[in-house]
């Protein structure tokens, strides 16, 4: 059994239910099982700026699936929910990261283990940190709090902890 930490964000409405419906569609496959759910968090948009804020969250699995087949799976999660690959940092219905697979290291152009920006991202930390923060980041050889710790006080500031608006009856 591999365990492994999947970084999700969408910025295309309806958000929450794009989050949801990937997660489902991770839980339905045979060889996965999602173990942990960090909350979600509204976040600023990172590289490209001019579009609407994100619902970032992660969760943890337990696979039975070898990285590069864990990668073809999230692909096409993202391709069943109407992924449209823009531009760089562009709009997205759902993306999914992964952002650590045991403490495997991979460089290769469709695989980078651990996920190379991971490390600078709160919007990855935050969340990350919720279920995981004693885990170590292999290339690091820190822990995700102790790297939270070093990221700016600004970045972690802007990371909003996020509700489903509540519907008048
Ligand atoms: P993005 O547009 O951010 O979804 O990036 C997708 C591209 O990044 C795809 O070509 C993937 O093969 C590649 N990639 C490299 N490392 C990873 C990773 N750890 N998780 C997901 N995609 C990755």
């Amino acid at each position: 059994m591999n365990k492994t930490f999947i970084g999700l964000g969408s910025n295309i409405e309806p958000r929450k239910q794009y989050l949801d419906q990937a997660i489902e569609k991770l839980n339905n496959q045979p060889h996965i099982h999602v173990t942990k759910m960090s909350s979600v968090y509204e976040t600023p948009p990172v590289g490209y700026i001019d579009q609407r804020p994100f619902l970032n969250m992660v969760v943890e699995l337990e696979v039975k699936l070898e990285s590069l087949q864990l990668l073809a799976v999230c692909q096409q999660i993202e391709t069943d929910l109407d992924r449209k690959r823009t531009f760089e940092n562009g709009p997205r219905t759902i993306d999914l990261d992964i952002l650590l697979f045991n403490d495997e290291y991979r460089d290769l152009d469709s695989l980078q283990l651990p996920h190379p920006r991971m490390v600078e991202r709160a919007f990855v930390l935050v969340p990350l940190c919720e279920i995981a923060p004693n885990q170590i980041v292999p290339t690091t050889d820190k822990a995700i709090e102790e790297l939270l710790l070093d990221l700016p006080k600004e970045d972690i500031q802007e990371i909003i902890r996020w509700e489903e608006p509540r519907h008048k009856a």
